[in-house]
């Protein structure tokens, strides 16, 4: 695919603003306001026939998030992008939108904690029915698709293992039986994977997370076709869920993915780094990290992602019990949940982000009750190395 021009880091920081449009402002202005002013009652009421364009209240469109709306759908190469008040946000406002009862919906096994929950705890309630499948191989969608799929859902890498799916693989099914694709980017954001481009239909992320990349919001983003995102945007978000983001919070996404391409490059060169010395511990029983030689999807890691992320998910010796106690022992990286900040942070799955599951469904679908997340942050590689050594040291010396 030749390269876009200009380069995602600099469409990432120039984007859809134009600064002699805001009196020179380098950054775009906040606007704060719930409503916006109509010059006659006439043309308010053309507006709210959709037979006019402009803004006129904040839980439908304001200029702040529009600015971050055109940025993200550049960004993921999407006609157009959606903000909402949350990652969280993001999921339920799309599939409300596009699901009745009678619908079904094939889900990956491997998924968010809270992702999960909202699709096979939440969604049966409502008359959709839900089918879990393990989309690694695109034989199984081939097989488990019926008339009633109306979304094939997934994330790429998955939280918490890392497990990879195969967009282009997955979309050509999905499309040839009229479902449609969702993929949840979060992980990889558009600087490593952009679903549009291998055929996905919409895009969701929690903001929260690399996109934000400071720790200092709860966000999410859609993106897709113009269609796709109006719909949303007047029936799942501005009447069934409500879920609108802040214009602060705009602001502050606006600068967060400034650096975006940056930060994701030394957070994937950072993390190789520490999977490989992972990988190498005799305390270490298993690493998945998609750019070890190891994985079992590398050659579906590197056709797909342009580098393998930040996240590391793994299992020390001694199972929960020596994972648990390897966190208390670490210093510097911080033991918290969320992802992508510029701190190192780590998490049992088991007990925190996947503790929506049953310890049934954990098994059933592949999230070791062992396994510990790290998210590695910006600081210096061999702090975190140290960190992690110093904390595994200790463990050898237990175990023995
Ligand atoms: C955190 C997360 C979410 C949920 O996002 P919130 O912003 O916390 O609502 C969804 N998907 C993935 C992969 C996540 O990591």
């Amino acid at each position: 695919m030749p390269e876009t021009r200009p380069s995602l880091a600099t469409r990432a920081i120039h984007h859809g603003y134009d600064a002699r449009d805001h009196q020179g402002a380098l950054n775009p202005p906040v606007y704060l306001s719930s409503t916006f002013t109509f010059d006659t009652a006439e043309a308010g009421g053309a507006m709210f026939a959709g037979q006019a364009v402009g803004h006129f209240y904040s839980r439908i469109s304001n200029p702040t998030l529009e600015a971050l709306e055109r940025r993200i759908a550049n960004l993921e190469g999407a006609e157009a992008g959606l903000c909402t008040a949350s990652g969280m946000g993001a999921i339920t406002s799309t599939l409300w939108t596009f699901l009745q009862a009678g619908d079904e919906v094939i889900l990956d096994k491997t998924l968010y904690g809270c992702t999960f929950a909202f699709l096979t705890h939440g969604l049966p309630r409502f008359g959709v029915s839900v089918r879990p499948v393990d989309l690694s191989d695109p034989a199984n969608l081939a097989e488990a698709i019926g008339p009633k799929t109306r979304i094939v859902y997934f994330e790429t890498p998955a939280n918490p293992n890392n497990r990879l799916v195969d967009i282009a693989a997955i979309s050509e099914i999905a499309h040839r039986h009229g479902a449609k694709v969702v993929v949840d980017n979060t992980y990889a954001t558009p600087v490593l994977t952009r679903p549009v481009e291998h055929g996905a239909d919409i895009v969701v992320h929690s903001a929260t997370k690399y996109l934000s990349g400071h720790g200092d919001v709860i966000a999410g983003l859609i993106v897709g076709r113009a269609e796709d995102m109006q719909q949303i945007r007047l029936v799942g978000i501005k009447d069934m869920t409500g879920a609108v983001m802040s214009p602060l919070t705009a602001m502050l996404l606006l600068r967060g993915i400034k650096t975006l391409d940056l930060r994701v490059r030394a957070h994937s060169a950072a993390a190789l780094t520490v999977a490989r010395a992972l990988e190498a511990h005799p305390a270490v029983k298993c690493v998945h990290y998609p750019g070890l030689d190891s994985f079992p999807q590398a050659g579906l890691a590197r056709r797909q992602m342009a580098a393998f992320g930040g996240m590391i998910p793994f299992e020390v010796v001694g199972g929960k019990a020596g994972g648990i106690a390897m966190m208390n022992r670490l210093r510097l990286i911080q033991r918290a949940v969320s992802l992508g900040d510029a701190e190192s942070l780590i998490q049992h799955p088991a007990s925190m982000t996947h503790s929506t599951y049953t310890p049934e469904e954990r098994a059933a679908h592949g999230i070791a009750e062992g396994l510990v997340r790290l998210s590695v942050g910006l600081e210096g590689v061999e702090d975190i190395l140290d960190d992690l050594m110093q904390a595994l040291a200790a463990h050898n010396a237990e175990a023995a």
